[in-house]
Formats: structure tokens, C-alpha cells, sequence
């Protein structure tokens, strides 16, 4: 195997291996030009190495873009424990993780993914300060599903500004897909504001749970199953559950004309950001729409602040206006000016010197 040529684009990727508590992570840092690079760590029983490391790469890369659009001066990164998240972890485990991390001195900071929890983290932090999204009695910033939901509502009313010229939430017909810790969020404050919705999700109890509380609320919900979703007569996708669910089937079956809402990787591939362009559905990228969350943990290494974190989570109307005119004005699609929107970001801050001081300590105000 060409190690060098599949790691191409990264700056650093480590494999961790402690065989005394069964820890086998791999942690990837793709660009460090904006800051340390900051992104989760996913547990998941990865069926081989290579399985494991192609997911990290891609991840890493992805929180690239992510910080770059968030404007959160970190770079991107992210880490895989490989094993099973059900019967595989310890407390000394995550300790060992977090003695790889502390290894790094502050390139590296993480806190939980798929498969990985905050108290998971807790153990983590007792090693390294470089951990985030811990819960608030040890010092973290709490569930970040909140400020996710919040920017998802701002991507909401964005993208309605983008195609029918008003940003209000009212008046139009949302289909949610995943009613879990932020899809449940963004539903019941679009029923708040009066909006009509179709709701899908595998767990019954949430649709019933919210079909309850839309009995004292202005808007009207009606649960659909599985895959009707798709389908529906709506204005407005809003995916909150799985990503790859923008593919050649779906995009056959969407009637809506904007697609905002908080699931990673929503394009199964990255033509399918043409084919919706082409279609004149608006896609608001995933990543942007989806920032709040980051926000949050990133803003947690300062000096926490809530307002801040509002502040910055709202801007995301404004960044999404940015690459909807982006991608008029040059006829690409969305996804594909969010992309250059990052890209512009990095290479301008390219020349800039090393965030390391002469004795390794970060050079910005980072308080862990
Ligand atoms: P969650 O696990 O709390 O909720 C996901 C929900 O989707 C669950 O209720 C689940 O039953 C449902 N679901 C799963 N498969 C489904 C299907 N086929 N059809 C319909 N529903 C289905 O997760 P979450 O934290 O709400 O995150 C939702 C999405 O947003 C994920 O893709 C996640 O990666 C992304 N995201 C979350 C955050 C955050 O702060 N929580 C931040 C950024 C991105």
C-alpha cells in the first residue's frame, strides 16, 4: 500500500494502538491552516482498517470545510476508535485515547461522534484539556443539538428568502425527515410559527410525541411512513437523519423546492449537487446549514459564551445568502460554491505564520 499517496492531501495521520485496555483509534488531521484542527471521534466496529481510515479521511477533510464556513478558526480533523460501541468501551479505554490526543500538544481537540458519548469524554479529559462537548457539570457547553436546531431554522428562513423572496417560516410545508435530538427541535418550533408539516421516523413514539404537542401549537403535522417522505407535496425537505439520501431515486421523487436541514453528507455523490441545480430545487449545503453544533464546542475553547454562540449560529442566514448569490452569479451549483467559498477562505489565511508559538503553546486565546 502507498501510504503517502492515500494520506495525500492530509498533513498528519496517527495510529493509535494501546493493547492493554484494546484501543485501536486512528485520529487524521487534514489542514491546520485556519487553527488546530477540532472533529469528533466515531466509534464503530469497522469491518477493516482500510474501512476505518478512509472514513477518517474523509471526515477530517470534511470538518476542513466545515470550520472554514463556520468561521471558527480551527482546521478540520476527527478520529475512529475501531470497535463496537455497544460491548467494547471502558473508561481506561477513552483515558488511552485521550493520552494519544494530550500527545499531540494542541493540534488535535475532539469529543463525541456517532458512537461515542460526553460522558465518554469525561474519562478522556482526565488525560488531555484539548476535549469538547463534555457535559456542562465538567465544564462543557452542553448538548449541542440546541444551537444545531437553531442554525438549521436559520438555513430554513434563508433558503425561503433565496426562492420566494420572504424569509418567514409560516405559510409553507416543511417534510422532516428524522424527529431525533435536532430534527424534534427544528419541528416543533416550525409548529410554533404555524407552518404545516409532514413528519417520517423509524421511532413511532416520536412522531406521536410530536403530533401531541402540535395540538397546542398553531401549525398542523401529519406522519408519513418510511420512504413517502420523498414524496410528499411540500415546499421544503428538512433531512435530520441519514446522509446519501439526496441519490439518483430520490431526486426522482422530491417535489419540494428547497432541501435545508441538519444530516451530514446529505449528497450520496457530488453530482447530485448539479442534478438539483439543474432541476431548480435549491440545496442549502450540509455543512453550513448544519454548523451550530461546531460553533458551539468551538466557542467552548475560548471563554464559553452563550450569546456568542447564538450570535455566530444566526450568521449562518447570512453565509448561505453568500453562496446562493456565489452560485448565481458564476452558474454553479450550491455545493459546489460552498466548496470554493471554503476554499478561498484557507488560501487567503495561507501565508499567515504557523499558530504554534516558538514553545508549542497556541497562540491564540485558547483557555484549554
Ligand atoms: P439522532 O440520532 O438524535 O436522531 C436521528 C433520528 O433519525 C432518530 O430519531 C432516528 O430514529 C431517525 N431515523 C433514522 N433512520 C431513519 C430513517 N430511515 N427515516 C426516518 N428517520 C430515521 O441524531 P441528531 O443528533 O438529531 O442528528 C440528526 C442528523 O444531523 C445526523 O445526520 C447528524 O449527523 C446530523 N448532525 C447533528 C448535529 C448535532 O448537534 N446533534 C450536528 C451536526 C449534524
Amino acid at each position: 500500500m502507498d501510504v503517502f499517496s492515500e494520506i495525500s492531501g492530509h498533513e498528519q495521520v496517527v495510529f493509535c494502538n494501546d493493547p492493554h485496555t484494546g484501543l485501536k483509534a486512528i485520529i487524521a488531521i487534514h489542514n491546520t491552516t485556519l487553527g488546530p484542527a477540532l472533529g469528533g471521534c466515531r466509534m464503530r466496529p469497522y469491518a477493516t482498517v482500510n474501512e476505518a481510515l478512509n472514513d477518517v479521511l474523509r471526515l477530517s477533510k470534511g470538518m476542513t470545510y466545515k470550520c472554514a464556513a463556520a468561521d471558527v478558526d480551527f482546521g478540520g480533523g476527527k478520529s475512529v476508535i475501531i470497535g463496537d460501541p455497544l460491548g467494547e468501551k471502558s473508561p481506561e479505554l477513552f483515558r488511552a485515547f485521550g493520552q494519544f490526543v494530550e500527545s499531540l500538544k494542541g493540534r488535535f481537540y475532539t469529543g463525541t461522534d456517532m458512537g461515542t458519548t460526553p460522558e465518554d469524554f469525561v474519562h478522556a479529559s482526565k488525560e488531555t484539556q484539548c476535549i469538547v462537548g463534555i457535559p456542562e457539570e465538567y465544564g462543557g457547553s452542553g448538548d449541542s443539538s440546541i444551537p444545531t436546531a437553531l442554525g438549521v431554522i436559520y438555513g430554513i428562513k434563508a433558503t425561503n428568502k433565496a426562492v420566494w423572496g420572504d424569509d418567514a417560516l409560516q405559510g409553507r410545508t416543511y417534510a422532516i425527515q428524522g424527529l431525533g435530538k435536532v430534527g424534534f427541535k427544528v419541528a416543533e418550533r416550525l409548529l410554533e410559527e404555524g407552518a404545516d408539516l409532514f413528519v417520517s421516523d423509524i421511532n413511532e413514539a416520536a412522531c406521536e410525541l410530536l403530533v401531541q404537542k402540535a395540538k397546542d401549537l398553531p401549525g398542523s403535522v401529519k406522519s408519513v411512513r418510511g420512504e413517502d417522505i420523498y414524496g410528499v407535496s411540500a415546499d421544503v425537505f428538512v433531512p435530520c437523519a441519514l446522509g446519501g439520501i439526496i441519490n439518483d431515486w430520490t431526486i426522482e421523487e422530491l417535489k419540494v423546492k428547497a432541501i435545508a436541514g441538519s444530516a451530514n453528507n446529505q449528497l450520496e455523490r457530488e453530482e447530485h449537487g448539479q442534478d438539483l441545480w439543474r432541476r431548480g430545487i435549491l440545496y442549502a449545503p450540509d455543512y453550513i446549514v448544519n454548523a451550530g453544533g461546531l460553533i458551539q464546542v468551538a466557542d467552548e475553547l475560548y471563554e464559553p459564551n452563550k450569546q456568542r454562540v447564538l450570535t455566530k449560529t444566526k450568521a449562518i442566514y447570512t453565509s448561505l445568502l453568500e453562496v446562493y448569490k456565489h452560485s448565481e452569479d458564476r452558474g454553479i451549483c450550491t455545493a459546489e460554491a460552498a466548496d470554493l467559498f471554503c476554499e478561498q477562505r484557507i488560501e487567503a489565511r495561507k501565508h499567515r505564520s504557523s499558530f504554534f508559538t516558538a514553545d508549542r503553546k497556541p497562540k491564540w486565546n485558547i483557555k484549554r
